[in-house]
This record gives structure tokens, C-alpha cells and sequence, in this order.
């Protein structure tokens, strides 16, 4: 469809490319549907939800219908509509609707030029996050995933750890710890409400990461509150030093 830049992506014209119409509705039982038969289909999205929201919704929903174009009736819940959910992409379809939907948005060869030399921090996925108009974690998965240096996004509650996402070159021998260090800025701003986000802040490797040698060095943490009782975290490898010399 000829996209050049991230302002190309209207879904609304790349839906009805593919046969299908964009409504906007109060939605009570889900978060966003698509019926179809044939060649036309009909995506449906709560209205009440943000612009970047929508618009993540209707891409997904696209995938659905690119998955099983012909005949399609599918309800999605809110919490499968998310862009951290892509693991097992190939058994699960909902996370292949959310894979398909985070290329859609943010294709590989734009968001990697966009990314690139850029500072694995908040204010860096917040700057993409207005570019691709995209929520700021969809922004911080894709700077983790694409972005030039080694990094981690967590997602962590009170309860503790949520879920992450890491650089294709950080070792899975590295894993995240299941509890939040209280030594970590994400810790502060779960514990006091009136806490404000520092901005990148060195931190001890083992506030945050299991491996050999993690006490031998620190990390660059950057976290902000999102939602309601999450903190999104980006753990940056800013010296890689540790990455290359240990034997991970
Ligand atoms: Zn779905």
C-alpha cells in the first residue's frame, strides 16, 4: 500500500482494502469483534477506549480476518487484545492477531529506522509511541525488540513481576527476577503514590536479573506508572560490557 512513513498507516483505509468496515460502538460483553462472510467483514470497537486502543483493536481484528478470511465471528476480551501477549504466536490466535497487529502498526523496516541509536528509555518510547501513535508499551516492546542495544521491558504490579520482553541478543540464561527489588525505582513508585519518576537511574544488576557474575555490575533502570497499579520498567545493558565478557 505504499507506506513510507508511520503517518501512511490509516487503518480505516487498509480495512476496507481488505473488504472490511470500521464501527464504533459502546461495547459491554468485549472489547472489540469482527463478523464477516465472503469478502466483507465488519470490525466493531468500544468507542469509550483511547485512540491508540482503537486503533490497536482494529488491527488486530484485521489479523483475525486475514487469518480466516471467508468466515469470521470472533469476540476478543480486553485482556487478549494486548501487545504484550505474542508468545506461541503459531498455536495461539489471539497472540497471532497481536503479532499481526503489532506489524501492522509498527512494521519492522519503519519502526527499526525510527529506533535506531536510540536511548533504551521511556522518553525514547514515548517519542515512537507519538510517531506510530501507539500506546507507550506498545512503543517499549518494539524498541526492546528492534532497538539497537541490549534491553528488558517488565511490566510488574504490587504483587510483583507481570510479564516481559527482551532484545534478541540478551541471553535466556538471563532471567527476570519474580520480585520487585525494594531497591528498584519501579518498587518506589508501587510503594508511594506521590513518588515521581526519576528517569534512568543506575541500578545494581541483581535488582533485576538472575545469572553468574549479575553482582559483578549495574544497569540503567527507567520506570513509569501505567494504568491503574502497573509500572512499566526499561532495564538497559547501557555498558554491554557484562553482555559480552561473562559466559552467559
Ligand atoms: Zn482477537
Amino acid at each position: 500500500m505504499g507506506i513510507d512513513s508511520p503517518d501512511d498507516v490509516d487503518l480505516e483505509v487498509m480495512a476496507f482494502f481488505c473488504g472490511a468496515r470500521v464501527k464504533y460502538r459502546d461495547l459491554t460483553s468485549c472489547a472489540a469483534r469482527i463478523v464477516g462472510k465472503d469478502n466483507r467483514a465488519i470490525i466493531t470497537v468500544d468507542r469509550r477506549t483511547s485512540f491508540e486502543r482503537q486503533r490497536f483493536s482494529i488491527a488486530h481484528e484485521l489479523g483475525h480476518w486475514v487469518q480466516d478470511r471467508g468466515q469470521v465471528s470472533v469476540s476478543c476480551r480486553s485482556a487478549d487484545l494486548t501487545p504484550f501477549k505474542l508468545k506461541n504466536f503459531q498455536i495461539d490466535r489471539e497472540a497471532a492477531a497481536n503479532r499481526f497487529a503489532v506489524e501492522l502498526l509498527m512494521p519492522t523496516y519503519l519502526f527499526s529506522k525510527a529506533a535506531h541509536d536510540k536511548t533504551m528509555t521511556i522518553e525514547s518510547a514515548r517519542v515512537l509511541a507519538a510517531q506510530f501513535r501507539v500506546s507507550l508499551t506498545a512503543a517499549a516492546i518494539r524498541l526492546v525488540e528492534l532497538g539497537s542495544y541490549p534491553a528488558i521491558v517488565v511490566c510488574s504490579s504490587k504483587n510483583g513481576y507481570q510479564w516481559s520482553w527482551r532484545h534478541p541478543e540478551i541471553p535466556l540464561s538471563i532471567r527476570v527476577n519474580r520480585l520487585i527489588s525494594r531497591h528498584s525505582v519501579a518498587q518506589h513508585l508501587h510503594s508511594d503514590a506521590k513518588f515521581e519518576p526519576p528517569g534512568p537511574t543506575t541500578v545494581d544488576a541483581d535488582d533485576w536479573v538472575s545469572h553468574t557474575q549479575v553482582e559483578d555490575y549495574v544497569l540503567t533502570e527507567d520506570s513509569v506508572r501505567i494504568g491503574r497499579d502497573s509500572v512499566l520498567s526499561l532495564i538497559w545493558w547501557h555498558d554491554e560490557g557484562p553482555l559480552i565478557s561473562y559466559d552467559l
